[in-house]
């Protein structure tokens, strides 16, 4: 099929449909109008928890508006956040976007040099900033020459007084000079609204560049009921932040649903989530495997879960039996795994079980619940071969998952090349199978599959069955070289108390989880796992730290 957008078939007619674009302000208008008085509450960052309503959040996107046009922000213009999940990021989001320039997020945890990079390569025209970084804006954000002003989320009563932002103004003293009506521009759908780049764990971070078509396709999927099923009941909290692909999207899926919206700002520990959710009636909540491990040992310490919290999406990393059953079997909340990428919006499959896996033994579910999701309609995936051929949807086969749809990156910002293959998928460097019913399991990052007399082994698998072992904190698996099977797998652990376990009693464990063969060679044990910037383990740091380690 051709890649280019197909023209009419000789003899067939074009629908008689409203050409009406699919821009992003819009969800919010719809939110202000008929979920005029649902909350949008924040634990701000300079401390209270702040409440609003859809309704006056679009009346102060439309002062941020007034005065992004006024500051002679253009369409096309790149506009940097440094912010947590908060109402003033939300009004950020669909002010820029509306007046046709692009919503640059940029992900705080990146070092100060890639954070000069983005900066540079995007050349953003302003950077709204929330206090707790301002000491990494003094440093790194200073000097680029596209850069006309640095903007600190805040009001007046709370100024950095950092003697490297001297000329920052105030982002409540700015909005406050403006009226609360727009008069927002309409243009074509396929306009850049926002811009992220991956997290660069190798080479220089790449940028996505999302159109409003492609976030508000990908609203309408986060709304189902087979993914995040965002409803006019729900309470929604987002912990996955708003700088890491647009916080799964929750931000668009929120007003478009209608469901009230709860902001953690920037203290995303156990007892806080735990806290905010309880306090304000969260009925679902996003966020990657090691929040929900925080959250886990709060519910356990109290021995309940916030009082309305009914189910958590789990995604950006392989979430663990142990994680999914301490959910679901200790505090009734439901599991859902999930899975997606920068490029891909993020959403690309959702666990959801099917009637025929609801009626199984919860051992035969559980094996169902672990792969990563089913197919989100929206989202075209195969699995091929190394060269290109694709292989069996039969759930064992392993292969490349390529991916392509309309909320799917065609190419990096400035890259100027295609980002697909040659007949048009673009290729997620993740190792995954496919099933029959469309339940995709990840194996590996291609470059972290270990090669062992010629088979594969699943180093995510491994690390997930480690993390069942209760002297086991955190767990890593990388490939050492080996004479006779090229090579074997390291365990790679974090104890969780002073005793650290034996390779023979890991792998007794291990054995009953995983396949003989798979057993580590060797166990190491690490004061820290190194996380990069989205949360995720930096092997590639492993590889070097444990390049010359020697079995037995
Ligand atoms: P990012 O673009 O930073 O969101 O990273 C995307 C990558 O994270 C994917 O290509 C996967 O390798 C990994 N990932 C995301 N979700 C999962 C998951 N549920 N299980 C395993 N790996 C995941």
């Amino acid at each position: 099929m051709s890649r280019e957008t197909p023209g009419l078939l000789p003899g067939a007619l074009h629908g008689l449909m409203m050409d009406r674009p699919l821009l992003v302000v819009p969800l919010l208008q719809y939110a202000a109008q008929f979920h005029s008085d649902t909350e949008v509450v924040t634990r701000s960052v300079e401390g209270p928890i702040h409440r609003t309503t859809y309704a006056e959040l679009y009346r102060r996107t439309q002062r941020l508006a007034n005065a992004l046009i006024a500051l002679g922000i253009k369409p096309g213009d790149r506009v940097a956040t440094l912010a947590w999940n908060t109402w003033r990021h939300m009004e950020l989001y669909f002010a820029v976007a509306g007046i046709g320039a692009i919503c640059h997020t940029i992900n705080p945890r990146l070092s100060g040099e890639q954070m000069r990079y983005i900066i540079d390569h995007a050349e953003d025209r302003l950077l709204f900033f929330d206090l707790t970084f301002a000491d990494a804006v003094a440093e790194n954000c200073k000097g680029s020459p596209s850069l006309l002003h640095r903007i600190a989320l805040t009001d007046n009563a709370h100024r950095p007084n950092h003697p490297g932002l001297s000329d920052v103004v105030t982002y409540e003293e700015l909005i406050g000079q403006h009226s609360d009506t727009f008069d927002w521009p309409e243009f074509d759908e396929n306009t850049a609204a926002s811009l992220c780049y991956t997290s660069g764990t190798t080479g220089n971070p790449k940028g996505v560049l999302y159109s409003h078509r492609a976030l508000v396709l990908h609203s309408f999927a986060c709304c189902l009921t087979s993914t995040m099923g965002l409803s006019t009941d729900d309470r929604v909290l987002p912990v996955v932040p708003m700088f890491h692909v647009n916080a799964w999207g929750v931000p668009y899926a929120g007003p478009m649903s209608g469901a009230a919206l709860v902001m953690p700002g920037r203290d995303l520990d156990g007892p806080n989530l735990f806290r905010l959710m309880d306090d304000e009636a969260v009925t679902c909540s996003q966020g990657v495997p090691t929040v929900w491990m925080g959250l886990l040992t709060t519910m356990r310490e109290k021995g309940r879960k916030p009082k309305s919290l009914q189910r958590v999406l789990v995604g950006g990393a392989a979430a663990s039996e142990m994680l999914i059953d301490a959910y679901e079997l200790e505090f009734g909340i439901q599991v859902n795994h999930a899975w997606g990428m920068t490029e891909m919006s993020p959403l690309g499959v959702v666990n959801t079980l099917k009637p025929k896996f609801q009626k199984k033994p919860r051992a035969e579910q559980m094996r169902q619940k672990l792969k990563q999701g089913r197919v989100v309609y929206g989202v075209e995936m195969r699995i091929v071969d190394e060269a290109g051929t694709p292989l069996a949807r039969d759930g064992q086969t392993p292969g490349n998952l390529q991916v392509r749809g309309p909320w799917i990156a065609k190419s990096y910002f400035k890259a100027g090349t295609s980002a697909l293959t040659p007949d048009g998928w673009f290729d997620t460097g993740d190792i995954a199978t496919l099933d029959a019913d469309g339940y995709m399991h990840i194996t590996d990052r291609a470059k972290d599959v270990i090669k062992s007399g010629g088979e594969w082994i699943s180093s995510v698998d491994l690390e997930n069955a480690a993390l069942g072992h209760p002297q086991i904190a955190h767990a890593a698996v990388i490939g050492i070289p080996h004479p006779k099977w090229q090579e074997r797998p390291l365990l790679i652990c974090v104890a969780r108390g002073t005793a650290k376990p034996s390779l023979e009693e890991v792998n007794a464990f291990l054995a009953t989880k995983v396949p003989k063969w798979w057993l580590p060679e060797a166990i190491a044990f690490v004061d820290a796992i190194p996380l990069g910037a989205t949360g995720k383990i930096q092997k590639s740091k492993l590889r070097t730290q444990f390049k010359d380690f020697k079995a037995g």
